[in-house]
This record gives C-alpha cells, structure tokens and sequence, in this order.
C-alpha cells in the first residue's frame, strides 16, 4: 500500500513556519509522506495569517481551487489551521464547507486527531479559545518535521500581553505564556546532539520571556524545581525578583556545545534591557544582528499605536545596543498611514528611519484588521494615494541606507553558513552572514547545506552580498535526510 501524502501552504511569519513544521511532523507520525505533487496531496494543510490584509482573499481564492479539485477527487483531504482560522471560524465553516477541519492556533497538536474524527463524522471544526498550561500547547514541544536540518526555531513563548491597538496578535494568539526555561535548554541539547548548530528563538516579546514563570515561583513559594522552571541564575538569587529571564536564557542556550549562531525574533524596544545586551555581547553564539521594530517616528501616533516608547527612546535603546555589541546589524518594522498619521507625522518617521540607518526594513501599510482598536479609527483613516506615496518615499530612505551599510561589508571576510544553490544562478551558493545578510559566492565545489565558511564580500546591493570564497571553516554535522518517493 502505499502512503498517503500531503503538502502544507503557511502564510505568514515565522510562528505559522514553525506551526506548519508541527503540523508536518504530526502527519509524518501518522504515516503520510511529503507530496512531491503539491497539487496531488492527498492531504492539503493551509495554515493561514491574518496580521494583514487581503489574507482572506488568498485564503478563500486557494479554497475555491481546492473545491474544484475535491470534485474531481473525492478523497483529498482539506485542513485550514492558524491565525485566520482562530479570527473567522464561522465565516470560513460557512463560506468552505468542503473543509474538513478548521483549527485554531492553541490546538495545533490535535492536527490528526481531528483529521481522523472528520472520517467518521464529517467536517470538524475544534477552536480553543485559550491556550493550555500544558507543554502541548507550545509548537516546539511536539513532534517536528524540520525543513532546514542545521537550523531550528524554538518557541519560548506563546501570545502576547502588549495591546497595540493596530495588532490582531492578542486576539489570535492569546495572553503570553513563557515555557519553562529547562525544557527550553533541553530541547536545545537534543536539537545539538542531532546535529542542529543554529537556532532561532521565537516569541511576540522575547523579551519579557520568563516574567510570568519568575511570577509563579514566587507566589508559590516553594524551590524543588525552580531551576527546571526559571534557570539556575534566576533560582540561585536570593532576592527572587520577578523579572524577565531573556538574557539568561540566551546565556544558557548559547552555553550548549554544538551551538553556534543563536538568533532571535521579535523583541520589543520598551522591555530591551541592558542585561540582553550584555548577554547579546558576552555569548560569542548570539548573532550580531537585532530586529527592533519601530513602526513609526512620530511621539503622537506611537502613542496612538500604544507601543510605550517615544522616537527618541527608540534611538537611546538603538544607540546602547550599538555600543554594547561589536558590529552590529539592525532591521526594523515600520507601518505607514497608521490612522490620523499626518504629513510632519510622517516626515518624522522618515528622519528617525534615516537617523537610524537600519540594515534592514519591513515596511507595512496599515491595514485594519476587525478585532483591533486602530481598525475603529475609520474616520482618521489616510487616503490610500496618500499613503502610497509615503510608502514609495520611506522605501528610498530605507533602502538608501541598507545599500550604504551594504557597500560597507565590501573587502571584509564573513563568516557564512550555506543555505544552497543559489535560485538565481545554479554557479552560486547562497549562504547567510552572522549579521543575517543574504550573501551569494561563487565556490568552485558543491558544498551541503549547513557548510560553515569564510568568504571575501566583493559586491554589494540593498538586499544581498556577493563574493569569493576564502575557505570551508566546518562540514554540516546533521545527517542528509534521504527523499521518500511519494509513489
Ligand atoms: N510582535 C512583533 C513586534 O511587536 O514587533 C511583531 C508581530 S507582527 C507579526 C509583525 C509586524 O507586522 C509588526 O511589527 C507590524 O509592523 C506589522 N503589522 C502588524 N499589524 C499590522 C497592521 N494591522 N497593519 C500593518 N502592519 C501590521
Ligand atoms: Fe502585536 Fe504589539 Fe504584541 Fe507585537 S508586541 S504581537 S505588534 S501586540
């Protein structure tokens, strides 16, 4: 007989990479092969987004192909699970009753339970409206189906409890929940041993990660496990502060042999304190590359937004990371035409963008989501030529400066680990800096994925580097996974 397959298409940010990776690694427990035919799977996942407009649009789009594929072949498979599936479930059970299951994002571990319940009852649809306490309720703590094998996202932390009134996060995501500090190193250890040398940690706030475990600790009182649940630096201070844990926990996790570049995504500019810089300069393991969104330049629309910072805040916490830790790379989010955003609010987001010259910008215009705060402000909504404008101009701000901070890697030997042939020319490898910069070189040799190496930066655009390459510094640890044949 042979085995069913499936294909997974995640829209979205890293959490729903993650998610889907869960979700891949539940179907491959259950006996289904990944589809070499997307369009054949037997089963098909869409884990969906809705941090923006116009996801629901794809997402019912992409449906409506799928029902007329379910037509043509009664046994195919439908789940819709994440972020838009949690916001829009009786719209979607409605408008797609040819799905089989719809979850939500706090039970992303019943994935094939569900699926198996719908062949016996029909379409299923399951939505917690909360998370549990309950290791199952964090993506990493389940089974995974890696899609890069030398590196790795661990989630430590689910939700958010920050209200900026333009963010659907809260609502779909849940209060935030940390995961215990030992589990998290754990896992850590046993991605190492499996030949894992990169990680990347995902939370909405990473840093106030472990303020809600230091909190249960001290209100329970007792110390048998506060170590397993809080760290052996947090258990081992008397004063058992409640306080976040972050830069301990990068501490611990670059600790662990075998790791070598730690990143993190995203941190939030009003909770960036001075010990996760320090820890951030200390731990050769962590990246030399910090993503501190911004979202606007203009005091009054900051406070609009709720993010508890001003523009000038921003630039103190942007100038200390600088000075703290050697060569460091920063990339942002900024969101333009936030509702009542004028022109001199605007032309302040451009000064603070140019001031602080960001490797890096995502920027976003302004979408109201149903749900948000901001979304009620229809009556200081910009005009959408008005904004498009700003757009186009901030994108030349931003990209003047990652072209200049480019150019400025040229003649400079990086450390890159390889990320594979190249897309746009099979002669090149693509690999990634320390500082999270695309860089293409030319090699000479096939080397695997994972390959760490040194190469001479000879060229420089916005978004990439090219260059030489100097020398393999360390062959991938991780076995190459075989291809099964979905056949
Ligand atoms: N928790 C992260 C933080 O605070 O930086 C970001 C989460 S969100 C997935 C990523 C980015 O999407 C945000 O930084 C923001 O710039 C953008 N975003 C979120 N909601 C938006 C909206 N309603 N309209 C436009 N952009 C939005
Ligand atoms: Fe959304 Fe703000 Fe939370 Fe980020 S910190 S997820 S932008 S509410």
């Amino acid at each position: 007989m042979t085995a069913k397959t499936y294909a997974i298409r995640t829209f979205g940010c890293q959490m729903n990479e993650h998610d889907s990776e869960r979700i891949a690694g539940l179907l491959e427990a259950d006996g289904l092969v990944p589809a070499l035919d997307a369009d054949a799977a037997d089963v098909v996942v869409l884990n969906t987004c809705c941090i923006r407009e116009n996801a629901d649009n794809k997402l019912y789009g992409t449906l409506g192909h799928l029902k007329t594929a379910k037509e043509q072949r009664p046994g195919l498979e439908i789940i819709v699970s994440g972020c838009l599936a949690q916001n829009d479930r009786e719209e979607l059970q409605r408008r797609a009753g040819h799905v089989d299951v719809i979850l939500g994002t706090h039970n992303v571990h019943r994935a094939v339970e569900l699926l198996h319940e719908s062949r016996e009852t029909g379409p299923v649809l399951e939505i917690w409206d909360e998370a549990l306490e309950e290791a199952e309720s964090f993506p990493s703590a389940l089974a995974v189906r890696r899609e890069i094998d030398y590196s790795a996202w661990v989630s430590i932390q689910i939700g958010c409890d920050n209200t900026c009134t333009y963010c659907i996060v809260p609502a779909v995501r849940g209060r935030e929940l940390s995961r215990p500090f030992g589990e998290l190193v754990a896992e850590v250890q046993r991605l190492a041993a499996d030949g894992v040398h990169e990680i990347t940690l995902l939370g909405q706030n990473v840093n106030s990660y472990g303020r809600d475990l230091t909190l249960s600790r001290r209100e329970v009182g007792v110390v048998y496990d506060d170590v397993l649940i809080a760290g052996s630096l947090w258990a081992a201070d008397d004063s058992r502060r409640i306080r976040p844990l972050f830069a301990d926990l990068l501490t611990a996790v670059s600790a662990v042999e075998g790791i070598e570049r730690v990143r993190f995504t995203s941190p939030h500019p009003k909770d960036l304190r001075p010990e996760t810089i320090v820890a951030m300069a200390e731990n050769d393991a962590v990246c030399n590359h910090l993503h501190l969104p911004l979202q606007s330049g203009s005091d009054s629309i900051l406070t609009a937004m709720h993010r508890g910072y001003t523009a000038e805040r921003y630039l103190e916490k942007l100038a200390a990371a600088r000075a703290g830790i050697e060569d460091l790379a920063v990339s942002t989010d900024i969101i333009v035409g936030f509702p009542g955003e004028t022109e001199d609010d605007f032309e302040r987001t451009l000064a603070v963008a140019a001031e602080a010259e960001f490797d890096l910008a995502y920027t976003f215009i302004f979408s109201p989501r149903d749900g948000t705060v901001a979304a009620t402000y229809s009556d200081r909504f910009v005009d959408s030529e008005v904004v498009s404008a700003r757009f186009k101009r901030l994108h030349t701000v931003t990209e003047r400066s990652a072209l200049a901070k480019h150019r400025a890697r040229i003649g400079r030997i990086e450390e890159v680990v390889v990320e594979g042939v190249s897309r746009r020319n099979d002669q090149m490898l693509s690999s990634r800096t320390r500082q999270n910069k695309l860089l293409h070189f030319a090699s000479g040799t096939a080397l695997r994925p994972g390959t760490r190496a040194s190469v001479l930066v000879t060229d420089a655009g916005a978004h990439y580097l090219a260059g030489e390459l100097v020398e393999v510094l360390a062959a991938p640890r991780h076995r190459t996974r075989i291809p099964v044949s979905a056949g």
